[in-house]
Protein backbone atom coordinates (compact mmCIF):
# COMPACT_ATOMS: atom_id res chain seq x y z
CA UNK A 1 0.00 0.00 0.00
CA UNK A 2 2.50 2.15 1.01
CA UNK A 3 4.36 2.01 -3.03
CA UNK A 4 0.72 3.24 -4.19
CA UNK A 5 0.16 5.78 -1.42
CA UNK A 6 3.58 7.31 -2.85
CA UNK A 7 2.83 7.31 -6.28
CA UNK A 8 -0.31 9.10 -5.39
CA UNK A 9 1.17 12.04 -3.29
CA UNK A 10 4.91 12.30 -5.21
CA UNK A 11 5.99 15.09 -7.34
CA UNK A 12 8.92 15.02 -9.96
CA UNK A 13 11.84 17.26 -9.77
CA UNK A 14 13.55 16.35 -13.06
CA UNK A 15 14.23 12.88 -14.83
CA UNK A 16 17.49 12.84 -13.04
CA UNK A 17 16.10 13.01 -9.36
CA UNK A 18 14.22 10.16 -7.84
CA UNK A 19 10.36 11.58 -7.43
CA UNK A 20 9.75 13.30 -3.86
CA UNK A 21 6.40 14.06 -1.82
CA UNK A 22 6.38 17.74 -0.65
CA UNK A 23 5.71 17.80 3.54
CA UNK A 24 3.06 20.44 2.45
CA UNK A 25 0.90 17.79 0.47
CA UNK A 26 0.94 15.75 3.18
CA UNK A 27 -0.33 18.51 5.76
CA UNK A 28 -2.64 19.42 3.46
CA UNK A 29 -4.06 16.47 3.41
CA UNK A 30 -4.78 16.36 6.66
CA UNK A 31 -6.28 19.88 6.46
CA UNK A 32 -8.77 18.84 4.13
CA UNK A 33 -9.46 15.53 5.50
CA UNK A 34 -10.63 17.39 8.84
CA UNK A 35 -8.02 15.32 11.14
CA UNK A 36 -6.55 18.30 13.15
CA UNK A 37 -3.28 19.48 14.15
CA UNK A 38 -4.10 18.33 18.36
CA UNK A 39 -5.32 15.20 17.23
CA UNK A 40 -3.42 12.97 19.77
CA UNK A 41 -3.70 9.79 17.83
CA UNK A 42 -1.29 11.46 15.60
CA UNK A 43 0.55 13.44 18.02
CA UNK A 44 4.15 11.61 17.07
CA UNK A 45 3.19 11.29 14.00
CA UNK A 46 2.92 14.74 13.27
CA UNK A 47 5.87 15.64 15.58
CA UNK A 48 7.86 13.62 12.91
CA UNK A 49 6.24 15.54 9.97
CA UNK A 50 7.67 18.78 11.36
CA UNK A 51 10.99 17.80 12.01
CA UNK A 52 10.87 15.41 8.04
CA UNK A 53 12.83 17.42 5.07
CA UNK A 54 10.47 19.87 2.78
CA UNK A 55 10.60 16.69 0.54
CA UNK A 56 10.57 12.84 1.21
CA UNK A 57 11.80 10.28 -0.71
CA UNK A 58 10.47 6.92 -0.85
CA UNK A 59 11.89 5.60 2.12
CA UNK A 60 11.52 8.70 4.76
CA UNK A 61 7.96 8.77 3.61
CA UNK A 62 7.33 4.82 4.45
CA UNK A 63 9.14 5.30 7.89
CA UNK A 64 6.53 8.19 8.40
CA UNK A 65 3.90 6.02 7.50
CA UNK A 66 5.06 3.54 9.90
CA UNK A 67 4.41 5.57 12.97
CA UNK A 68 0.54 5.53 12.56
CA UNK A 69 0.05 3.02 9.00
CA UNK A 70 -3.31 2.69 9.87
CA UNK A 71 -4.91 6.00 10.39
CA UNK A 72 -2.40 7.64 8.09
CA UNK A 73 -3.49 5.48 5.64
CA UNK A 74 -7.21 6.28 6.14
CA UNK A 75 -6.29 9.85 5.77
CA UNK A 76 -4.50 9.68 2.61
CA UNK A 77 -7.20 7.05 0.75
CA UNK A 78 -10.10 9.56 2.13
CA UNK A 79 -11.18 6.08 3.57
CA UNK A 80 -13.22 8.22 6.32
CA UNK A 81 -16.58 8.51 7.47
CA UNK A 82 -16.93 12.05 5.42
CA UNK A 83 -14.66 11.30 2.61
CA UNK A 84 -15.18 15.15 0.91
CA UNK A 85 -14.90 16.75 3.67
CA UNK A 86 -13.99 20.39 2.79
CA UNK A 87 -17.10 20.08 0.91
CA UNK A 88 -19.13 19.40 3.49
CA UNK A 89 -17.28 22.00 5.88
CA UNK A 90 -18.67 24.43 3.31
CA UNK A 91 -22.11 23.72 3.45
CA UNK A 92 -22.05 23.63 7.18
CA UNK A 93 -20.75 26.98 7.05
CA UNK A 94 -23.08 28.33 4.64
CA UNK A 95 -25.92 26.82 6.66
CA UNK A 96 -24.37 28.31 10.33
CA UNK A 97 -24.45 32.40 8.27
CA UNK A 98 -27.87 31.42 7.36
CA UNK A 99 -29.31 29.89 10.70
CA UNK A 100 -26.85 33.36 12.10
CA UNK A 101 -29.31 35.43 10.65
CA UNK A 102 -32.39 34.38 13.09
CA UNK A 103 -32.66 36.53 15.94
CA UNK A 104 -36.12 34.88 17.36
CA UNK A 105 -36.59 33.76 21.14
CA UNK A 106 -35.57 34.78 24.27
CA UNK A 107 -33.00 33.89 27.07
CA UNK A 108 -33.52 31.16 29.95
CA UNK A 109 -34.44 33.14 32.73
CA UNK A 110 -35.08 31.77 35.69
CA UNK A 111 -31.74 32.01 37.16
CA UNK A 112 -29.42 35.31 36.46
CA UNK A 113 -26.34 33.15 34.91
CA UNK A 114 -28.29 32.17 31.94
CA UNK A 115 -30.36 35.51 31.93
CA UNK A 116 -27.05 37.66 31.07
CA UNK A 117 -25.45 34.97 29.11
CA UNK A 118 -24.74 37.14 25.26
CA UNK A 119 -27.50 36.50 23.33
CA UNK A 120 -25.93 36.79 20.06
CA UNK A 121 -23.44 33.69 21.05
CA UNK A 122 -23.62 31.25 18.48
CA UNK A 123 -21.25 27.93 17.90
CA UNK A 124 -21.59 24.75 15.69
CA UNK A 125 -18.75 21.90 16.04
CA UNK A 126 -18.85 18.49 14.22
CA UNK A 127 -16.83 15.14 15.18
CA UNK A 128 -17.16 12.38 12.30
CA UNK A 129 -16.62 8.38 14.36
CA UNK A 130 -13.17 8.68 12.52
CA UNK A 131 -12.41 12.38 14.32
CA UNK A 132 -12.74 14.74 11.49
CA UNK A 133 -13.44 17.87 13.18
CA UNK A 134 -14.73 21.24 12.05
CA UNK A 135 -15.76 24.19 14.66
CA UNK A 136 -17.42 27.22 13.37
CA UNK A 137 -18.53 30.74 16.17
CA UNK A 138 -17.64 30.56 19.56
CA UNK A 139 -16.86 26.97 19.49
CA UNK A 140 -14.52 27.51 22.54
CA UNK A 141 -16.69 29.30 25.01
CA UNK A 142 -17.77 27.74 27.56
CA UNK A 143 -21.85 27.03 29.13
CA UNK A 144 -23.63 24.69 31.65
CA UNK A 145 -25.05 21.41 29.54
CA UNK A 146 -28.30 21.45 31.97
CA UNK A 147 -30.21 18.79 30.06
CA UNK A 148 -27.82 17.66 27.79
CA UNK A 149 -26.06 16.21 31.12
CA UNK A 150 -29.63 13.76 30.90
CA UNK A 151 -28.44 11.48 28.17
CA UNK A 152 -25.07 10.79 29.79
CA UNK A 153 -26.61 9.97 33.42
CA UNK A 154 -28.58 7.16 31.68
CA UNK A 155 -25.56 5.72 30.27
CA UNK A 156 -23.96 5.95 33.12
CA UNK A 157 -26.92 4.47 35.51
CA UNK A 158 -27.23 1.65 32.70
CA UNK A 159 -23.29 0.67 32.91
CA UNK A 160 -24.21 0.88 36.67
CA UNK A 161 -27.29 -1.33 37.09
CA UNK A 162 -27.98 -3.01 33.55
CA UNK A 163 -30.73 -1.86 31.36
CA UNK A 164 -33.23 -4.50 33.02
CA UNK A 165 -32.23 -3.04 36.26
CA UNK A 166 -32.81 0.69 35.27
CA UNK A 167 -35.79 0.37 34.18
CA UNK A 168 -37.56 -1.38 36.95
CA UNK A 169 -37.38 2.57 38.28
CA UNK A 170 -37.87 4.60 34.93
CA UNK A 171 -40.06 4.23 31.62
CA UNK A 172 -38.97 4.89 27.85
CA UNK A 173 -41.95 6.40 26.54
CA UNK A 174 -42.57 10.04 26.16
CA UNK A 175 -44.38 11.65 28.77
CA UNK A 176 -46.19 14.17 26.60
CA UNK A 177 -46.28 16.85 29.08
CA UNK A 178 -43.89 19.88 29.89
CA UNK A 179 -40.25 18.22 31.22
CA UNK A 180 -40.73 19.25 34.59
CA UNK A 181 -44.05 18.49 35.03
CA UNK A 182 -45.16 16.80 38.06
CA UNK A 183 -46.36 13.53 36.88
CA UNK A 184 -45.36 9.63 36.71
CA UNK A 185 -46.49 7.06 34.76
CA UNK A 186 -49.51 4.44 35.32
CA UNK A 187 -46.21 2.12 37.21
CA UNK A 188 -45.75 5.56 39.22
CA UNK A 189 -42.18 5.50 37.53
CA UNK A 190 -40.75 9.08 35.51
CA UNK A 191 -42.13 8.48 32.11
CA UNK A 192 -38.31 8.41 30.84
CA UNK A 193 -35.05 9.38 31.28
CA UNK A 194 -34.76 12.56 29.25
CA UNK A 195 -37.21 14.82 31.66
CA UNK A 196 -36.36 16.17 35.01
CA UNK A 197 -38.05 13.04 37.21
CA UNK A 198 -36.14 10.65 35.13
CA UNK A 199 -32.78 11.95 35.35
CA UNK A 200 -33.11 12.49 39.22
CA UNK A 201 -33.92 8.82 39.10
CA UNK A 202 -31.00 7.81 36.94
CA UNK A 203 -28.81 9.94 39.18
CA UNK A 204 -29.83 7.82 41.94
CA UNK A 205 -28.88 4.31 40.47
CA UNK A 206 -25.99 5.56 39.68
CA UNK A 207 -23.24 3.79 42.17
CA UNK A 208 -24.75 5.51 45.21
CA UNK A 209 -23.91 2.29 47.54
CA UNK A 210 -20.29 2.22 46.88
CA UNK A 211 -19.72 5.65 46.03
CA UNK A 212 -19.99 9.01 48.15
CA UNK A 213 -21.24 11.57 47.00
CA UNK A 214 -17.67 13.62 45.63
CA UNK A 215 -16.51 10.28 44.33
CA UNK A 216 -19.64 9.78 42.61
CA UNK A 217 -19.07 13.51 41.43
CA UNK A 218 -15.38 12.83 40.23
CA UNK A 219 -16.31 9.64 38.58
CA UNK A 220 -19.09 11.54 36.63
CA UNK A 221 -16.72 14.44 35.36
CA UNK A 222 -13.87 11.38 34.10
CA UNK A 223 -16.75 9.74 32.45
CA UNK A 224 -17.25 13.18 30.38
CA UNK A 225 -14.09 13.91 29.65
CA UNK A 226 -13.79 10.34 28.19
CA UNK A 227 -16.68 10.82 26.28
CA UNK A 228 -14.86 14.28 24.83
CA UNK A 229 -11.53 13.02 23.63
CA UNK A 230 -9.96 14.15 27.13
CA UNK A 231 -11.17 17.77 26.30
CA UNK A 232 -11.87 19.69 29.59
CA UNK A 233 -14.79 19.76 30.68
CA UNK A 234 -15.52 22.41 33.95
CA UNK A 235 -18.34 22.70 36.25
CA UNK A 236 -19.83 26.10 37.31
CA UNK A 237 -20.46 27.02 40.62
CA UNK A 238 -22.43 29.53 40.00
CA UNK A 239 -24.74 27.69 38.07
CA UNK A 240 -24.95 24.82 40.57
CA UNK A 241 -26.03 27.15 43.69
CA UNK A 242 -28.56 29.19 41.51
CA UNK A 243 -29.94 25.62 40.44
CA UNK A 244 -30.50 24.71 43.87
CA UNK A 245 -31.91 28.24 45.16
CA UNK A 246 -34.94 27.67 42.52
CA UNK A 247 -35.28 24.25 42.39
CA UNK A 248 -38.81 23.84 43.83
CA UNK A 249 -40.15 22.10 41.21
CA UNK A 250 -37.32 19.75 41.08
CA UNK A 251 -37.88 19.28 44.95
CA UNK A 252 -41.59 18.56 44.29
CA UNK A 253 -40.76 16.24 41.86
CA UNK A 254 -38.37 13.85 43.96
CA UNK A 255 -40.84 14.28 46.89
CA UNK A 256 -43.67 12.75 44.58
CA UNK A 257 -41.72 10.02 43.59
CA UNK A 258 -40.86 9.39 47.73
CA UNK A 259 -44.38 9.48 48.15
CA UNK A 260 -45.05 6.92 45.25
CA UNK A 261 -42.24 4.57 46.88
CA UNK A 262 -40.54 5.20 43.55
CA UNK A 263 -36.40 5.07 44.14
CA UNK A 264 -35.02 2.09 44.79
CA UNK A 265 -34.56 1.15 49.03
CA UNK A 266 -31.82 3.10 50.83
CA UNK A 267 -31.53 6.09 48.22
CA UNK A 268 -31.17 10.09 49.94
CA UNK A 269 -33.60 12.14 48.37
CA UNK A 270 -31.65 15.08 48.54
CA UNK A 271 -28.51 13.75 47.60
CA UNK A 272 -29.80 12.57 44.47
CA UNK A 273 -30.98 16.20 43.86
CA UNK A 274 -27.76 17.53 44.80
CA UNK A 275 -26.37 15.17 42.02
CA UNK A 276 -28.96 16.09 39.58
CA UNK A 277 -27.98 20.19 40.07
CA UNK A 278 -24.51 19.23 39.90
CA UNK A 279 -25.37 17.42 36.71
CA UNK A 280 -26.61 20.16 35.08
CA UNK A 281 -24.01 22.79 36.02
CA UNK A 282 -21.19 20.94 34.29
CA UNK A 283 -20.14 23.47 31.70
CA UNK A 284 -18.58 22.41 28.09
CA UNK A 285 -17.48 23.99 24.53
CA UNK A 286 -19.43 23.22 21.77
CA UNK A 287 -15.77 21.74 20.80
CA UNK A 288 -15.93 19.02 23.03
CA UNK A 289 -19.57 18.13 23.17
CA UNK A 290 -19.15 17.33 19.63
CA UNK A 291 -16.67 14.97 20.27
CA UNK A 292 -19.24 13.37 23.15
CA UNK A 293 -21.79 13.35 20.68
CA UNK A 294 -19.47 11.63 18.09
CA UNK A 295 -18.83 9.02 20.88
CA UNK A 296 -22.36 7.94 20.82
CA UNK A 297 -22.93 8.03 17.02
CA UNK A 298 -19.57 5.77 17.28
CA UNK A 299 -21.76 2.92 19.69
CA UNK A 300 -19.92 4.53 22.71
CA UNK A 301 -16.10 4.16 21.89
CA UNK A 302 -14.53 7.97 21.66
CA UNK A 303 -13.10 8.46 18.16
CA UNK A 304 -10.70 10.81 19.32
CA UNK A 305 -8.91 8.10 21.64
CA UNK A 306 -10.39 4.40 20.78
CA UNK A 307 -11.81 4.02 24.27
CA UNK A 308 -14.77 2.18 24.59
CA UNK A 309 -16.65 4.16 27.23
CA UNK A 310 -20.23 2.69 27.03
CA UNK A 311 -21.13 -0.86 26.28
CA UNK A 312 -22.87 -0.28 22.73
CA UNK A 313 -26.47 -1.43 23.65
CA UNK A 314 -26.21 1.33 26.23
CA UNK A 315 -25.75 3.40 23.50
CA UNK A 316 -28.45 2.36 21.44
CA UNK A 317 -30.71 2.40 24.47
CA UNK A 318 -30.06 5.86 25.06
CA UNK A 319 -30.17 6.76 21.20
CA UNK A 320 -33.40 5.30 21.00
CA UNK A 321 -34.86 7.30 23.98
CA UNK A 322 -33.54 10.71 22.56
CA UNK A 323 -35.25 10.26 19.53
CA UNK A 324 -38.70 10.11 21.04
CA UNK A 325 -37.84 12.45 24.10
CA UNK A 326 -35.24 14.68 23.81
CA UNK A 327 -36.18 17.92 22.43
CA UNK A 328 -38.84 18.59 25.21
CA UNK A 329 -42.38 19.12 23.63
CA UNK A 330 -41.21 19.18 20.56
CA UNK A 331 -39.69 15.58 20.52
CA UNK A 332 -42.37 14.06 18.04
CA UNK A 333 -41.90 16.65 15.75
CA UNK A 334 -38.37 17.07 15.78
CA UNK A 335 -38.25 12.75 15.24
CA UNK A 336 -40.65 13.67 12.01
CA UNK A 337 -39.20 16.47 10.47
CA UNK A 338 -35.58 16.33 11.51
CA UNK A 339 -35.16 12.66 12.53
CA UNK A 340 -31.56 12.56 14.14
CA UNK A 341 -31.69 11.45 17.79
CA UNK A 342 -31.05 15.08 20.15
CA UNK A 343 -31.04 16.51 23.32
CA UNK A 344 -31.66 19.84 24.29
CA UNK A 345 -31.19 22.17 27.12
CA UNK A 346 -31.78 25.94 28.56
CA UNK A 347 -28.69 26.65 28.27
CA UNK A 348 -29.32 26.85 24.35
CA UNK A 349 -27.32 23.46 23.59
CA UNK A 350 -28.38 20.79 21.24
CA UNK A 351 -26.24 17.62 21.22
CA UNK A 352 -27.38 15.95 17.97
CA UNK A 353 -25.92 12.13 16.70
CA UNK A 354 -26.47 10.90 13.16
CA UNK A 355 -25.15 6.99 14.30
CA UNK A 356 -22.18 6.01 12.11
CA UNK A 357 -21.58 9.11 10.72
CA UNK A 358 -20.85 11.96 13.35
CA UNK A 359 -22.02 14.25 16.64
CA UNK A 360 -22.77 17.37 16.59
CA UNK A 361 -23.13 19.98 19.45
CA UNK A 362 -24.86 23.27 19.24
CA UNK A 363 -25.34 26.09 21.14
CA UNK A 364 -27.14 29.21 20.74
CA UNK A 365 -29.01 30.93 23.92
CA UNK A 366 -32.21 32.00 22.68
CA UNK A 367 -34.93 29.46 23.36
CA UNK A 368 -38.25 28.73 21.59
CA UNK A 369 -41.10 28.49 23.63
CA UNK A 370 -41.03 24.66 24.05
CA UNK A 371 -37.36 25.66 25.77
CA UNK A 372 -35.50 24.65 22.63
CA UNK A 373 -32.30 26.86 20.81
CA UNK A 374 -33.86 28.38 18.05
CA UNK A 375 -31.03 29.03 16.06
CA UNK A 376 -30.22 25.29 17.29
CA UNK A 377 -33.74 24.10 15.81
CA UNK A 378 -33.40 26.23 12.66
CA UNK A 379 -30.03 24.49 12.00
CA UNK A 380 -30.89 20.73 12.45
CA UNK A 381 -34.10 21.12 9.96
CA UNK A 382 -31.48 23.48 7.34
CA UNK A 383 -29.03 20.17 7.86
CA UNK A 384 -31.88 17.60 6.89
CA UNK A 385 -32.76 19.43 4.21
CA UNK A 386 -29.20 19.36 2.69
CA UNK A 387 -28.01 15.82 4.00
CA UNK A 388 -29.81 12.53 3.64
CA UNK A 389 -29.09 12.45 7.44
CA UNK A 390 -32.98 11.60 8.73
CA UNK A 391 -33.11 8.09 10.25
CA UNK A 392 -35.79 7.17 7.63
CA UNK A 393 -33.79 9.15 4.42
CA UNK A 394 -32.45 5.39 3.24
CA UNK A 395 -36.45 4.36 2.08
CA UNK A 396 -36.29 7.37 -0.44
CA UNK A 397 -33.63 5.59 -2.94
CA UNK A 398 -32.82 7.70 -5.93
CA UNK A 399 -35.32 10.14 -6.08
CA UNK A 400 -34.17 12.19 -3.42
CA UNK A 401 -31.92 14.80 -4.70
CA UNK A 402 -30.16 15.80 -1.36
CA UNK A 403 -26.34 15.01 -0.67
CA UNK A 404 -24.91 12.17 1.37
CA UNK A 405 -21.63 12.62 2.66
CA UNK A 406 -21.09 9.25 3.46
CA UNK A 407 -20.81 8.33 -0.63
CA UNK A 408 -17.58 8.13 -1.63
CA UNK A 409 -18.42 10.44 -4.68
CA UNK A 410 -17.05 8.65 -7.82
CA UNK A 411 -16.54 5.17 -6.70
CA UNK A 412 -20.43 4.48 -5.57
CA UNK A 413 -21.49 5.67 -8.62
CA UNK A 414 -18.36 3.93 -11.29
CA UNK A 415 -15.45 2.07 -10.60
CA UNK A 416 -11.64 1.70 -10.80
CA UNK A 417 -10.40 3.24 -14.42
CA UNK A 418 -13.81 4.56 -15.10
CA UNK A 419 -14.12 6.45 -11.57
CA UNK A 420 -10.42 7.87 -11.96
CA UNK A 421 -11.80 9.94 -15.33
CA UNK A 422 -14.65 10.60 -13.92
CA UNK A 423 -13.11 12.64 -11.44
CA UNK A 424 -10.01 13.91 -13.67
CA UNK A 425 -13.06 15.74 -16.27
CA UNK A 426 -13.91 17.00 -12.75
CA UNK A 427 -10.93 18.05 -11.86
CA UNK A 428 -11.23 16.54 -8.79
CA UNK A 429 -7.32 16.03 -7.94
CA UNK A 430 -7.80 14.63 -4.37
CA UNK A 431 -10.10 12.35 -5.58
CA UNK A 432 -7.72 10.93 -8.41
CA UNK A 433 -5.33 10.90 -5.92
CA UNK A 434 -7.56 8.58 -3.18
CA UNK A 435 -7.87 6.28 -6.23
CA UNK A 436 -3.99 5.71 -7.32
CA UNK A 437 -3.65 5.52 -4.04
CA UNK A 438 -5.96 2.27 -3.99
CA UNK A 439 -3.85 1.20 -7.11
CA UNK A 440 -5.81 2.77 -9.85
CA UNK A 441 -3.65 3.40 -12.81
CA UNK A 442 -3.32 6.87 -14.22
CA UNK A 443 -2.40 5.24 -17.76
CA UNK A 444 -5.43 3.50 -18.17
CA UNK A 445 -7.98 4.25 -21.25
CA UNK A 446 -11.67 3.31 -21.11
CA UNK A 447 -13.71 1.10 -23.60
CA UNK A 448 -13.30 3.83 -26.49
CA UNK A 449 -9.51 4.74 -25.31
CA UNK A 450 -9.89 7.78 -23.52
CA UNK A 451 -7.52 8.27 -20.90
CA UNK A 452 -7.60 11.04 -17.86
CA UNK A 453 -5.95 12.95 -19.35
CA UNK A 454 -7.80 13.28 -22.64
CA UNK A 455 -10.73 14.23 -20.20
CA UNK A 456 -8.85 16.79 -18.37
CA UNK A 457 -7.67 18.18 -21.48
CA UNK A 458 -11.14 18.64 -23.22
CA UNK A 459 -12.70 19.69 -20.05
CA UNK A 460 -10.15 22.17 -19.42
CA UNK A 461 -9.03 21.24 -15.71
CA UNK A 462 -5.28 22.53 -15.49
CA UNK A 463 -4.90 20.86 -12.42
CA UNK A 464 -5.72 17.65 -13.03
CA UNK A 465 -3.87 17.91 -16.28
CA UNK A 466 -0.57 18.94 -13.92
CA UNK A 467 -0.90 16.30 -11.60
CA UNK A 468 -1.83 13.83 -14.24
CA UNK A 469 1.85 14.62 -15.86
CA UNK A 470 3.46 14.64 -12.47
CA UNK A 471 2.45 10.66 -12.64
CA UNK A 472 4.54 10.96 -15.98
CA UNK A 473 0.94 9.58 -17.77
CA UNK A 474 1.60 8.79 -21.68
CA UNK A 475 0.63 12.02 -23.19
CA UNK A 476 0.51 10.64 -26.71
CA UNK A 477 -2.17 7.95 -26.09
CA UNK A 478 -4.64 7.87 -28.82
CA UNK A 479 -8.69 7.35 -28.28
CA UNK A 480 -10.56 5.41 -31.00
CA UNK A 481 -10.92 8.18 -33.04
CA UNK A 482 -7.51 8.78 -32.72
CA UNK A 483 -6.74 12.20 -30.96
CA UNK A 484 -4.54 12.67 -28.12
CA UNK A 485 -5.61 15.02 -25.28
CA UNK A 486 -3.57 18.40 -26.63
CA UNK A 487 -6.09 17.51 -29.81
CA UNK A 488 -8.88 17.48 -27.46
CA UNK A 489 -7.49 20.43 -25.76
CA UNK A 490 -6.96 22.64 -28.42
CA UNK A 491 -10.43 21.67 -29.98
CA UNK A 492 -12.18 23.33 -26.63
CA UNK A 493 -9.77 26.29 -26.71
CA UNK A 494 -8.37 25.49 -22.98
CA UNK A 495 -5.20 27.66 -23.52
CA UNK A 496 -3.56 26.73 -20.45
CA UNK A 497 -3.97 23.07 -20.97
CA UNK A 498 -2.32 23.18 -24.27
CA UNK A 499 0.52 25.09 -23.49
CA UNK A 500 1.31 22.55 -20.43
CA UNK A 501 0.83 19.65 -22.60
CA UNK A 502 2.96 21.52 -25.09
CA UNK A 503 5.97 21.62 -22.85
CA UNK A 504 8.61 18.89 -23.79
N1 LIG B 1 -31.77 22.84 35.47
C1 LIG B 1 -32.98 22.72 34.75
C2 LIG B 1 -34.10 22.17 35.60
O1 LIG B 1 -33.94 21.15 36.22
C3 LIG B 1 -32.78 21.82 33.57
C4 LIG B 1 -33.42 22.46 32.50
C5 LIG B 1 -33.19 21.85 31.16
O2 LIG B 1 -32.14 22.06 30.54
O3 LIG B 1 -34.14 21.21 30.73
O4 LIG B 1 -35.16 22.73 35.68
Amino acid sequence: MSRNLFRAYCRKNGDATPPVVPAQTLLLAFEESGILHDDKRLSKFFAALKKAPAELTESQFESLLEISPTLVEQVLTKQLAIPQFQDFCGHIADIFAEVEENRGGTLANYIPQLEKVDPEKFAVSVCTVDGQRFNLGDAEDYFCVQSCSKPITYCLALEARGEEEVHKYVGAEPSGKTFNELTLNSKSQPHNPMINAGAIMCGALLKSESLDASARFDYVMKQWRECAGQEKVGFDNAVYLSERQTADRNFALAYFMREKKAFPPGVDLLDALEFYFQCCSIEITTRAMSIVAATLANGGNCPLTGQQVFKPNHVKNCLSLMSSCGMYDFSGEFAFRVGIPAKSGVSGAIMLVVPNVAGFAIWSPRLDELGNSVRGVHFCRRLVETFKFHTFDSTLGLLDQRIDPRRNLYESRLSGVVAFCFAAAEGDVGEMRRLVAKGVSPDQADYDGRTALHLAASEGKLEAVKYLLDLHVNRASLDRWGNTALDDARRQGHQGVIALLSES
